[in-house]
């Protein structure tokens, strides 16, 4: 690829390779083991499929390319990435991290890394205590923008820069899902690493479990693949097919939701029958600042978060009565999708705790599709009228 290609042309193309047939479209490769033509001499650059396959290094190249970084590495989940980063911190570290980061993560952080002995301090105000949390042995900040599923902004450059003003070992960490490599690249504002669950927008088609991360450090690179091999936590050469597949759309599908996204958010904004809405496009957002200069086109992508009136009986008549959008967890893919964070996402979390981070009984979490934009409106405008009925 030329150093100009734009995103566009990466996505279709990064990563491609041609075999010996000149296939256009990589073949699945599923040998476990590769041929040597004598004692440690493989043929090729492959010897066992954990270590290394083809159809993973496509897809870790494109990631790459995508995520504007030297490396990049993928898993059988983005929980097994997270899982890999933490693995790689020596047995004493602290780590810090925003307060309403994904359940799975905080479930990692609280209940798996600390038995391995690296804790975490949560803070929903990371800019301002940054100073007061970091102790002599806080090796890395994990911060996740926009957040789930209130879509708080973080402003990436101005996290990289206090931390480094306190100590540049300090790796910072950004879980990139809501917003996919499409509408911002963290590691060209000061992030060490950035990761994904790749199971979402990256992917994109809901087919497929699977995580990555991109970095631009080749120690932090050597790190992490070498806990990828020991470790194990690798996808199948059949799902990094499907992921490699689905990334080579992901900007049509991510522009397309983002574009419809801004039409529901300003109609719930309007609508007499909604309390708040969260989305990172209107300009009412709290930290619309830092969305034009961290998002591409100050695009706000594709989930939305809003309350509507009639507490957590609305919610419920809402959520039951659309037509398009599907009741279901998960985000990122083409079809659209709602949930209701209180009772399913975040239901685990105790009240008080979810209601101090904004998600209330009555909160309601979209991920907008690629469907057609007025028939994703029409449904979101019925459901509303009959939840207002209720
Ligand atoms: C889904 C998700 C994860 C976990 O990824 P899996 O692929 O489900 O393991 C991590 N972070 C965010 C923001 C997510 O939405």
């Amino acid at each position: 690829m030329s150093p100009s290609d734009k995103f566009a042309t990466l996505a279709v193309h990064a990563g491609e390779h041609t075999d010996v047939h000149g296939s256009v479209i990589e073949p699945i490769s599923l040998s476990t083991t590769f041929k040597q033509s004598s004692p440690a001499n493989p043929i090729g650059v492959y010897e066992y499929s954990r270590s290394q396959n083809p159809n993973r290094d496509n897809l870790e190249n494109a990631i790459a390319a995508l995520e504007k970084a030297q490396y990049g590495l993928a898993f059988s989940s983005g929980s097994a990435a997270t899982s890999v980063i933490m693995q790689s911190l020596p047995q004493g570290s602290h780590a810090v991290s925003i307060g309403d980061v994904y359940g799975g993560t905080h479930r990692y952080f609280t209940k798996v890394a600390n038995t391995h002995g690296v804790e975490t301090t949560f803070t929903n105000n990371l800019l301002e205590e940054l100073p007061n949390l970091v102790k002599d042995n806080t090796r890395l900040v994990w911060i996740e923008s926009p957040t789930n599923p209130t879509l708080k902004v973080t402003d990436i450059q101005a996290v990289s820069n206090a931390i480094k003003k306190i100590n540049k070992d300090i790796l910072l960490v950004v879980d990139n899902t809501f917003l996919s490599p499409y509408l911002s690249n963290p590691l060209t504002f000061g992030a060490d690493i950035v990761v994904h669950s790749a199971t979402k927008y990256i992917n994109g088609h809901s087919d497929v479990v699977l995580g990555v991360l991109a970095t631009n450090s080749k120690d932090i690179y050597e790190r992490l693949q070498f806990l990828q091999n020991a470790i194990g936590a690798i996808p199948s050469p059949f799902d990094a097919w499907l992921t490699h597949r689905g990334l080579k759309t992901l900007h049509l599908r991510v522009k397309q939701a983002s574009v419809t996204a801004q039409k529901i958010a300003e109609f719930l904004s309007a609508s007499k029958h909604v309390e708040a809405v969260n989305y990172p496009g209107l300009k009412t957002h709290p930290n619309h600042a830092v969305v034009q200069r961290q998002h591409r086109d100050a695009l706000g992508g594709g989930m939305i978060s809003f309350r509507v009136k009639g507490g957590a009986a609305a919610a419920a008549k809402f959520s039951s009565t659309t037509r398009l959008f599907t009741l279901a967890e998960s985000l990122g893919g083409i079809e659209s999708l709602l949930e209701v964070p209180a009772v399913m996402t975040h239901g685990g979390i105790p009240k008080e705790s979810r209601e101090a981070s904004g998600v209330y009984d009555n909160l309601i979490r979209l991920s907008v599709g690629i469907e057609d934009t007025e028939d994703l409106l029409e449904d979101i405008k019925q459901a509303l009228e009959a939840a207002a009925e209720n």
